[in-house]
């Protein structure tokens, strides 16, 4: 059952209460706001235009605190892969559960660890094209990743 995104704006008291065991702060706030907007997000400089995740107050290529948040468009390719076989409760490990870095098309080395979900295990594999998708967890939308089928990148 996937929680669909609201588009309508969400609180402080919302994000608090709905990803109640992060430990949020001012700066990644915005990203699980996102989340909940059906945003996945990361920070632009708008010195260098470097993207960076997670958030941060300063940009990490050049010191300067002129970041932006920005929804990345959620499409990218599978860089590393692995397979779970235990870890936190709120997942179900009955059948090993396919862990990704996804490198996003806005910048070569911005990675997001998520899910691949909905992606058949033939087309879990290193070089994948995959775009975004939505998860639930723990009661709050979480973002994931599956495979777009006939796209496949040569490494
Ligand atoms: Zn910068």
């Amino acid at each position: 059952m996937v929680d669909e995104p609201s588009t309508t704006a969400t609180t402080d008291e919302d994000v608090f209460a709905r990803f109640s065991r992060i430990r949020l702060d001012q700066v990644n706030i915005e990203y699980y706001r996102g989340l909940l907007l059906g945003e996945l997000r990361a920070g632009r400089c708008a010195r260098c235009e470097q993207w960076h995740t997670p958030l941060r107050p300063i940009c990490p290529a050049c010191w300067s605190p002129e970041v932006e948040v920005r929804a990345v468009r959620g499409t990218g390719t599978v860089h590393l892969l692995t397979r779970l076989h235990q870890g936190p409760p709120v997942v179900d490990y009955t059948s090993p559960w396919p862990l990704a870095a996804v490198e996003l098309d806005e910048q070569q080395g911005l990675r997001i660890a998520a899910p691949l979900t909905d992606t058949p295990t033939a087309l879990q594999r290193i070089g994948q094209r995959v775009e975004l998708a939505w998860i639930e967890r723990d009661g709050a939308p979480w973002p994931a990743f599956r495979a777009v089928p006939g796209e496949e990148n040569a490494l």
